[in-house]
C-alpha cells in the first residue's frame, strides 16, 4: 500500500522518538528510584548490553563499581533541587560497559515531569576521543617542554664543551667526529666544520694508535690517559693525553665517543729536561771514581750506588743497594750508634762532616772523610741522605809518617842536644887538664929541649886552645835549644844598639856603618836575638872588601804573621852554591889564615831563628854583598815554648 502522507503519529511523541533515538550520545531514561524506563540504541552500542537486558535495572549497572555505592546518594539529593545540568562537574566521570572496560564519558542530566512522574534524561557522551586528543595535546606541550630543556641543556652543555682549554671532541661508532669545541680547533687548525665528518684517527702522528685508542673506549667504555700526540695543520705537534668514554643514546646503546685531551707539551718538555739534567747528573755521578756518592734511604738504607763507591768500599752496586749503610762501620762505631747518630746531625744540623775509619766489603779499614747531607722534599721534610765519602787512607798514612818522622827527628835531636852539651861540657874538663899542662910544658921547658920539641909543644897547645874554642863552641850551639831563656816582649831597635855596643872596637877599627829601618818589638828571646844579630854584624865586617868601608843596613817587613828581617851588607858576597853550606855547623868558605872564626856563628843564627818559629836563608852576590834574611812569627803559636831552664 502506498501511503503518500507521514505517519499519522503523535507529533511530540515522534518527535521525541526519533532524536531519542537518532541522538549520537547515549541517552538513558531513569524514573524516580533510579531505575532503567529506556535506552536509545546508543547505550546500546556505547555500554555494549540490549536495550532488554538494561530495562528495570539499576542505572549504577553502567557505572564502575567504584562508584556504585555513593551513587544513589547523589541522585537523591539531585531528585530534590532537579534541574538541567552536566553532572558530576570538575569530577571525572566513567561509564562501565558490560564487558567491563571502563571509559571517560560526559552526562548532561535533565529532569522531565510526566503524567507518571519525574523522569530522568541521562544523555552520555564516551568523551574517549577527546580524551585522547586532550592528552596528545598535553603530551605535544610536555615534549615541546622536554625539548627546551633538552635545548637549553645543549647550550649549556656546549658552552662548557667551548670553555674548556683542553681539546674535546665527540666520535661516533664509526670513527667520525660528530662534534669538537674550540681548543679542537686551535690544536688541529681546522674548522670545526671541517673536522665534523671526519676520520678522528687522521688527526694524529699515529693514526693506528689513535684508532687502538677509540676501539679501546668503545670495547671497555673508557680510557685514562692515554697519550697520542695531536698533528697540527702546520706540521707542529701537541702532546696530550686522551680521558675518553662512551655515552648512550635513551635507550642505552652506545651512541659515541666524548674524548677530552689534555695538552701536556709543556708538561712534557719539563719532563723531558728534568730527566736529562737527572740523567746527565746521575751519569756525572757514576762517573765520579775519587769520590764515593751515595744516596740513603730515611732508615739509612743505600739507595744508589757509584763507581766511585765500588772503588772504594768495593761492593758492586747490585750486592749494596737497600743495604744499611752501617755494614762500612767498625764494629766498635755501630756498638756506639755512630751511623744512626750521624744521620740525626745530619736531619737537626743540615750537615755532618767527620774523619774516622771504615771498613771495606773485604773487612779491610780505610781512613775516611765523610759528609752526609739531609736531602729535603718540596715541603722541607727530610726524604733521605747524600753521603759523600773520600778514601784519605794514602794521605793519613802519608801524615802519620810524617808526624812519627818529625817525633823521632824532635827526639833524636834533643838526644844530639844533649850529647853535644854533655860532651862538650864534660871534654872541657880532661882538655882543660891537656891545655893547662901543656902551656905548662910550654913556658917551663921552652928552649930545654930540642927545637923539635919546642914546635911540637906549641902545635899541642895551639891544637887544645882550638879545641876548647870548638868544644865552646858546640856548647854555645847546643845550648841555644837546651839553655835558652823565656820568650818575652822585645824592642828590637833596643837590641840592634846593644849588638851595637858589644861590637863597638870592631865598629870602630872598620868604620862599618849600621843603619835601619824602624823596626818592631816582638816576643822573644832577647839574649839570642842580640847574639843573632852580632853574629850577623860581626860577619859584615869580617868579610867586607878592602877597598871600601862596611855598609850594614837593617830592615824589617810585616808578611803572612811574621816580621821578615834583611841584614844587608855590601862585603865579598858568597858564591850561590854555597848558600846552604855556610849555615851548617863549622862549615866555612875560607882559611882560618884568611879570616879568623870556626864556622859556628851562622849555625846559631840559624838555630836561635828555628827556636822562634822562623826561617832562614842568604841571597848574595860575590863581589857586591850579601843580604841575610830572616823571619820572626808573631803569633808564638807555630813554634816550641822553650825548654824551661836547666
Ligand atoms: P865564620 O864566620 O866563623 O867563618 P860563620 O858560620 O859565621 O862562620 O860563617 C860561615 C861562612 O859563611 C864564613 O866562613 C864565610 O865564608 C861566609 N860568610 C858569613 N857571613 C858572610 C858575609 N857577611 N859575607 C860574606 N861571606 C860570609
Amino acid at each position: 500500500m502506498n501511503d503518500p502522507s507521514p505517519r499519522k503519529i503523535e507529533p511530540t511523541q515522534t518527535l521525541f522518538e526519533n532524536f531519542f533515538e537518532s541522538s549520537p550520545d547515549a541517552i538513558v531514561v531513569t524514573d524516580g528510584n533510579g531505575r532503567i524506563t529506556n535506552v536509545n540504541s546508543q547505550v546500546e552500542r556505547v555500554f555494549g548490553y540490549t536495550r532488554a537486558e538494561l530495562l528495570g535495572v539499576p542505572v549504577e549497572t553502567l557505572m564502575p563499581e567504584r562508584f556504585r555505592a555513593a551513587h544513589p546518594s547523589h541522585r537523591g539529593s539531585y531528585s530534590d533541587k532537579p534541574s538541567t545540568r552536566p553532572m558530576g562537574t570538575g569530577l571525572e566521570l566513567y561509564g562501565r560497559r558490560k564487558d567491563g572496560r571502563e571509559f571517560p564519558v560526559d552526562i548532561m542530566l535533565s529532569p522531565v515531569e510526566t503524567s507518571r512522574g519525574a523522569i530522568f534524561l541521562s544523555v552520555v557522551r564516551d568523551i574517549s576521543e577527546k580524551k585522547r586528543a586532550e592528552e596528545k595535546v598535553r603530551q605535544s606541550e610536555g615534549q615541546r617542554q622536554e625539548r627546551e630543556a633538552l635545548r637549553q641543556a645543549n647550550a649549556y652543555n656546549r658552552s662548557l664543551l667551548e670553555a674548556s682549554l683542553d681539546p674535546l671532541v665527540t666520535i661516533g661508532p664509526d670513527g667520525k667526529i660528530t662534534d669538537v669545541n674550540a681548543a679542537t680547533e686551535a690544536a688541529t687548525g681546522y674548522a670545526s666544520a671541517t673536522l665534523i665528518g671526519t676520520e678522528f684517527s687522521d688527526y694524529f702522528t699515529d693514526p693506528e694508535k689513535a684508532r687502538a685508542g677509540y676501539q679501546q673506549v668503545f670495547r671497555e667504555g673508557f680510557v685514562r690517559d692515554y697519550p697520542l700526540e695531536l698533528l697540527h695543520r702546520d706540521g707542529h705537534i701537541t702532546s696530550v693525553l686522551y680521558n675518553a668514554s662512551v655515552y648512550r643514546d635513551e635507550n642505552g646503546n652506545v651512541a659515541g665517543i666524548f674524548a677530552a685531551a689534555r695538552d701536556i707539551t709543556k708538561r712534557k718538555h719539563a719532563e723531558d729536561s728534568l730527566r736529562q739534567s737527572e740523567q746527565r747528573l746521575s751519569s756525572m755521578l757514576e762517573a765520579v771514581r775519587d769520590y764515593a756518592i751515595i744516596f740513603l734511604e730515611l732508615d739509612g738504607r743505600v739507595a744508589s750506588w757509584n763507581k766511585g763507591a765500588e772503588r772504594i768500599k768495593g761492593y758492586r752496586a747490585e750486592e749494596i743497594v737497600g743495604q744499611h749503610f752501617s755494614r762500612f762501620y767498625r764494629p766498635v762505631d755501630i756498638a756506639n750508634g755512630k751511623p744512626d747518630r750521624e744521620l740525626q746531625v745530619a736531619t737537626s744540623e743540615g750537615r755532618f762532616e767527620d774523619e774516622d775509619w771504615r771498613i771495606r766489603k773485604d773487612g779491610s779499614p780505610f781512613w775516611a772523610n765523610v759528609v752526609v747531607s739531609a736531602l729535603r722534599d718540596a715541603s722541607g721534610k727530610v726524604s733521605g741522605f747524600v753521603k759523600i765519602t773520600r778514601d784519605l787512607t794514602a794521605r793519613k798514612q802519608a801524615e802519620d809518617k810524617i808526624k812519627r818522622y818529625a817525633e823521632e827527628l824532635k827526639r833524636s835531636n834533643q838526644e844530639l842536644e844533649q850529647f853535644a852539651y854533655v860532651a862538650s861540657h864534660d871534654l872541657q874538663e880532661p882538655l882543660r887538664t891537656v891545655s893547662s899542662f901543656s902551656q905548662l910544658l910550654a913556658r917551663r921547658y921552652h928552649g930545654k929541649l930540642d927545637a923539635d920539641a919546642d914546635e911540637f909543644i906549641t902545635f899541642v897547645v895551639e891544637g887544645a886552645t882550638r879545641m876548647q874554642t870548638l868544644i865552646n863552641d858546640l856548647l854555645a850551639f847546643s845550648r841555644i835549644g837546651t839553655r835558652g831563656s823565656g820568650f818575652a816582649p822585645v824592642a828590637c831597635e833596643e837590641i840592634l844598639q846593644i849588638a851595637k855596643d858589644n861590637l863597638g872596637v870592631t865598629i870602630a877599627e872598620s868604620g862599618a856603618m849600621i843603619t835601619h829601618d824602624l823596626l818592631p818589638a816582638l816576643v822573644a828571646d832577647q839574649t839570642q836575638l842580640t847574639q843573632l844579630f852580632q853574629n850577623l854584624f860581626s860577619n859584615a865586617i869580617k868579610f867586607r872588601r878592602r877597598e871600601e868601608a862596611p855598609r850594614i843596613h837593617v830592615s824589617a817587613v810585616r808578611q803572612d804573621g811574621a816580621w821578615h828581617f834583611s841584614v844587608r851588607d855590601n862585603g865579598i858576597g858568597i858564591a850561590a852554591q854555597y848558600f846552604d853550606r855556610i849555615f851548617i855547623i863549622f862549615q866555612r868558605l875560607h882559611g882560618r889564615e884568611e879570616y879568623s872564626g870556626t864556622g859556628i856563628g851562622l849555625a846559631i843564627c840559624k838555630k836561635i831563628v828555628e827556636r822562634h818559629g822562623g826561617r832562614m836563608w842568604v841571597e848574595s852576590e860575590p863581589g857586591t854583598g850579601s843580604t841575610f834574611h830572616f823571619t820572626i812569627p808573631d803569633e808564638r803559636r807555630n813554634y816550641d815554648e822553650p825548654n824551661p831552664r836547666h
